[in-house]
């Protein structure tokens, strides 16, 4: 499609670029797709379409690491179409899709099938996770090196953690041939059973059942110990414990070769909220909403508040979304029986912004944090480097809007925040010089809308 665009000038936002170390007022210039030109006193080019970015905020589109786009064989809950649609409307340009599908991607065959319909469908870029082992069992590890030349940037059972210490170690030096990570969701299955949430005082008061931060200590624990016995690049998917952040920032002080992603939810919502209570209150949630139900759980105000330091001190190196959107009949049910997961990808930018109203972390830190996933996976995109694709949102860090669920462009509505305020907006996303999002047209954008 490239070339049948419209050459994009994007005037005189704040433009902030932390691969490059730059925040300053000036413009981009996008031409046949990709970066042209970021700097002051340029013409608008022939045939070029203007954007006026005054008072607002530019940087490169946002990179998630991990997501789930569902397809295939959960297309009822989401579809490649819809959750790159979500990922334009939040800002993302590039998502990383794990590999729990039906059938999961542990084959080259199905991997090549989710890349076509990604290339013939997506919004954005879409990258794949291959499973670690066959069929999601824990046993049998896939063709890693097959999966690799085929474009498999990663390997994670994830949904379910990777419980045999044996094969996670074949795993990290199997992948370490093909340099990718191996990605862990850290729950050891033992210790958290059937649990519905996170154990302590709440659980206690609420009588669900409950699982500890100990079983994501062990198993993380556990992998940066075979990390740094095979050497093999190991990514922590969304820690949501401060004795992981412990872990990890040991790990990383000893040079082991590790990373780590944290949610928007962890960093913004705690276990309270399971029992109906928050700052300030919602008043479309009850206690027991199954929202809310989410693996791993969120956890106490203590965690959330390592998190945060870890997000800020890059002990923690990016924001995974781990969008995980459900049909309806899934989450209107008991709060045990509700399937985990909160559709994210919409409403991501506009939670972590109250961490910077907040003034716990910077602008230019979170937008860094939003894009460093790419590093994780060893994405090319991430940054407004010239020749790179032209990958572009443009932000009003000040515009307040209200979640409404209902209007997701994910077929996913299953959302805590729903009814909530934030501040902090996604106005328009550019992915290779095409805007896939554009917040006044109120619709997902395809070519030839430019210009308007
Ligand atoms: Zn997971």
């Amino acid at each position: 499609m490239r070339g049948e665009t419209p050459d994009l000038l994007i005037r005189g936002g704040r433009v902030i670029d932390p691969a490059s170390n730059r925040d300053e007022v000036c413009d981009v210039l996008i031409q046949d797709g990709r970066i042209e030109y970021v700097g002051s006193g340029l013409g608008l080019p022939d045939g070029a379409a203007e954007i006026s970015a005054e008072g607002l905020v530019v940087t490169p589109g946002f990179v998630d690491p991990h997501c789930h786009l569902r397809q295939p064989g959960y297309e009822y809950k989401e579809t490649i179409a819809t959750g790159t649609a979500a990922a334009a409307a939040g800002g993302f340009t590039t998502v990383c899709a794990m590999a729990n599908t039906k059938p999961p991607v542990d084959t080259r065959t199905t991997l090549e099938t989710v890349q076509e319909v990604a290339s013939a469908e997506a919004a954005v870029h879409v990258y794949s996770l291959a499973a670690i082992t066959m069929g999601l069992k824990g046993k049998q590890l896939v063709q890693m090196g097959e999966l690799s030349e085929a474009g498999a940037v990663g390997f994670s059972d994830d949904g379910i953690t990777l419980a045999s210490p044996a094969v996670m170690r074949h795993a990290l030096e199997y992948a370490k041939r093909f340099d990718r990570p191996v990605a862990n969701h850290c729950e050891d299955p033992a210790l958290t059973g059937d649990a519905a949430m996170n154990e302590g005082p709440v659980s206690m008061r609420l009588g669900l059942a409950a699982t500890p931060v100990q079983a994501e200590e062990v198993i993380i624990a556990r992998d940066l110990a075979l990390a740094e016995l095979t050497g093999g690049s190991y990514h922590a998917l969304h820690v949501s414990a401060a004795r992981s952040v412990d872990l990890i920032r040991g790990a990383k002080e000893r040079g082991v070769n590790v990373t780590a992603e944290v949610t928007p939810h962890h960093l913004t919502l705690t276990d309270e909220i399971v029992a109906g209570r928050w700052e300030p209150i919602i008043a479309s949630l009850r206690p027991y909403d199954p929202v809310t139900r989410v693996n791993p759980p969120l956890r106490s105000a203590e965690d959330v508040r390592a998190l945060r330091d870890g997000l800020a001190s890059g002990v923690i190196d990016c924001i995974g979304t781990d969008h995980a959107p459900h049909a309806g009949h899934e989450k209107h049910v008991e709060y045990a029986e509700a399937a985990p997961g909160i559709s994210g990808l919409e409403t991501a930018f506009g939670a972590l912004m109250q961490l910077v109203h907040d003034g716990e972390i910077s602008l230019p830190r979170l937008i860094e944090r939003l894009t460093s996933g790419a590093g994780v996976y060893r994405l090319p995109h991430g940054s407004l480097a010239v020749g790179a694709a032209g990958d572009v949102v443009v932000l009003d860090p000040e515009r307040e809007w209200v979640v409404d669920a209902a209007a997701f462009r994910s077929r996913g509505k299953n959302s805590p925040y729903h009814g909530l305020t934030f501040r902090g907006r996604v106005l328009k996303t550019i992915c290779d010089g095409r805007v896939v999002f554009d917040l006044n047209e109120e619709s997902v954008e395809t070519v030839g809308a430019l210009g308007v």
